[in-house]
């Protein structure tokens, strides 16, 4: 017998990121989101480790408190508030897609790591829209030599 799907995507979260996803106040769906996983498999997995959860987005409250977390600012960049625990927090916020890059590798990027958005769609943080680059100079290589997306300005 294979290991199971479930599984799989367990082996794939560092609980320091859940846990800090968890005290910065998310819900399970969004981090469920974020991982790519179901809510119930994050409740398990979430039990297992004896991290205790916020609840769903069940009550309107919850919801107010889910939307809170997520900023658009003017640089058109979506900014995760309350992560005052992150190690590269500016005034409490980090920048979503890098969060979400972190969440899949189970560790924190580092200061040179850049994510790169495959559609230019700075607001689609979904992990299949991301791209990571060791540096900035690996990054911009990439989009001027390399990437033919139509949405690339440089096409
Ligand atoms: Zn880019």
């Amino acid at each position: 017998m294979g290991r199971s799907e479930k599984q799989k995507a367990e082996d794939a979260i560092r609980i320091d990121v859940v846990r800090q996803l968890v005290r910065a106040g998310f819900l399970n769906d969004y981090i469920a989101r974020l991982l790519g996983i179901k809510v119930s498999c994050l409740r398990v997995f979430l039990y297992r480790h004896k991290v205790p959860s916020n609840p769903g987005l069940g009550g309107k409250r919850n919801h107010a408190r889910y939307k809170g977390g997520r900023i658009v600012r003017k640089d058109g960049y979506v900014y995760l508030s309350g992560m005052q625990h992150h190690p590269r927090h500016y005034k409490g916020e980090v920048l979503e897609h890098r969060v979400v890059m972190e969440t899949k590798l189970g560790r924190f990027l580092t200061a040179e790591e850049v994510v790169h958005h495959i559609d230019y769609n700075k607001q689609n943080n979904d992990i299949n829209n991301l791209m990571l680059f060791k540096s900035q100079k690996a990054h911009f290589f990439y989009e001027k030599n390399i990437c033919v997306h139509p949405n690339n300005p440089r096409n």
